[in-house]
């Protein structure tokens, strides 16, 4: 008997970069798994049916690097360099944000992202038992790392991860999984990076950072330590065990050797990068070199927005502009990063695939639109022209989140009322408190 059954649905497939699409499949599911993907399977086996006819099946998206709860800062700090968008808006808001706070803002990204088709999201952030609180509630999977600075209470900091890791660690029948989450080379300093490192390989976890997102970052690094944010990270133990490094856009060819030689995965996040004019990734450099690189949507103040699509079309168009090539990042590649290589970066086995013994993590996107009609190409309708609100049906372990464009697991009128009712007092600047402080810009970037 299975629990679920999606009729006559084209199943998206994608392997070693090429797009397969199986048309109208069917697609049981048993146990939040998938159990079968054949022609016709009888629905008189299912205890739930539901009609994917006109419908795209996808791997559920992974959203390799984000700051869900950061919905609450949208549209806050725009138009403005890095340190400004830090220094000025950023970490004085985040200290006005309670416990409470980042739980209802992650909910709205949660539910941003289900809407979106995402179904995964490896998240950095602070207040990390409310996030997983609203994580669990959600029914989403996640990884998620507790955001760690260099600072007066290292050890309480490092405690309370710890702590954390040990709480919520392979919870939710392992829904939720937890790894460590220094901040950056710029805001921890060396020894506590190494700490840091310690602590993850003690747990049996791993680390989720971010390196190399400035020019300038990289110069104020070889200035302070000779080294550049990539090796700081290596030196310090960082790689010894699993790790995800969001942005890298600026690496060195000794940089990417050591990414490649320790299975470092990289999260692009090309939105927020545009957005800041901080630069992006090599990707196709990267790539070659033997590099896994993800997409991410970063946090909503930077990226408005949680469509990993939207990054992956972003990216493509991008690494074509770069180098003058229409022929790199086809849409299999593309595809792959926002799936495969996401469940990859995160050391997640099962899932970013829909193929018979994987998490039954999915999304259904219709095609009975505008802007995607007629649809010759369905990987091609789905990357470049369909949009979130095509989204129909969103499935994570089993569990059925969206139906028909209507969220099972958030109250969403609730969590806008519970966020509108917070701006006021979130948008409160008091320059005299931030949670960090990021470095002056260096004219020799
Ligand atoms: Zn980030």
């Amino acid at each position: 008997m299975y629990d679920l059954l999606i009729q006559h649905v084209d199943v998206l497939q994608i392997a070693n970069g090429a797009p397969t699409i199986l048309p109208r499949h069917d697609l049981a599911i048993t146990d939040r798994r998938i159990s079968a993907i054949a022609p016709a399977i009888s629905p008189g086996l299912a205890r739930e049916v539901i009609d994917g006819e006109g419908h795209l099946a996808i791997p559920g998206l992974i959203n390799s690097h984000a700051h869900t709860a950061m919905s609450l800062f949208r549209g806050v700090a725009e138009d403005v360099p890095i340190e400004e968008w830090f220094n000025r808006f950023i970490w004085p808001l985040e200290t006005n944000l309670t416990p409470e706070d980042v739980y209802w803002g992650t909910l709205l990204g949660l539910a941003e992202m289900i809407e979106a088709g995402v179904t995964c999201v490896a998240d950095h952030y602070f207040a990390t038992d409310a996030i997983a609180q609203a994580v669990q509630e959600s029914g989403m999977r996640a990884l998620l790392a507790w955001t760690l600075f260099s600072g007066a209470d290292e050890d309480t900091q490092l405690n309370s991860a710890r702590r954390f890791t040990e709480q919520w660690h392979g919870t939710a029948g392992d829904r939720i999984r937890v790894w460590m989450g220094p901040h950056s080379p710029y805001t921890c300093t060396p020894s506590f990076l190494s700490r840091i490192a310690r602590t993850a390989r003690e747990l049996g976890v791993g680390i989720h950072i971010h390196l190399a997102e400035t020019a300038g970052q990289v110069s104020q690094s070889i200035a302070t330590y000779g080294r550049s944010p990539v090796m700081v990270a290596y030196d310090a133990g960082l790689f010894a065990g699993p790790a995800l490094a969001a942005h890298v856009a600026h690496v060195s060819p000794e940089d990417i050797a050591v990414l490649a030689t320790h299975g470092v995965a990289v999260a692009v996040t090309p939105k927020t990068e545009m957005k800041l004019g901080i630069g992006v990734a090599p990707v196709t450099t990267m790539r070659a070199a033997g590099v896994t690189v993800a997409l991410g949507s970063d946090g909503a103040a930077s990226n408005n927005t949680y469509d990993v699509l939207e990054s992956a079309r972003l990216l493509a168009l991008l690494e074509k502009l770069r180098t003058g090539d229409a022929r790199v990042m086809p849409i299999g590649t593309v595809l792959e990063l926002a799936t495969v290589a996401g469940a990859q970066a995160l050391h997640w086995e099962g899932i970013g695939v829909l193929q018979p013994g994987a998490r039954a993590d999915l999304a259904l996107i219709q095609y009975a639109t505008a802007h995607t009609q007629p649809v010759h190409d369905p990987a091609a309708a789905l990357l470049y022209s369909s949009q979130p609100a095509d989204v129909r049906t969103v499935i994570v372990d089993g569990r059925v989140l969206m139906r028909d464009r209507v969220l099972l697991t958030i109250d969403k009128p609730r969590v806008l009322r519970e966020v509108v009712a917070r701006i006021e007092r979130l948008t409160q600047y008091q320059l005299d408190k931030r949670i960090a402080v990021y470095p002056e810009a260096r004219t020799d970037a």
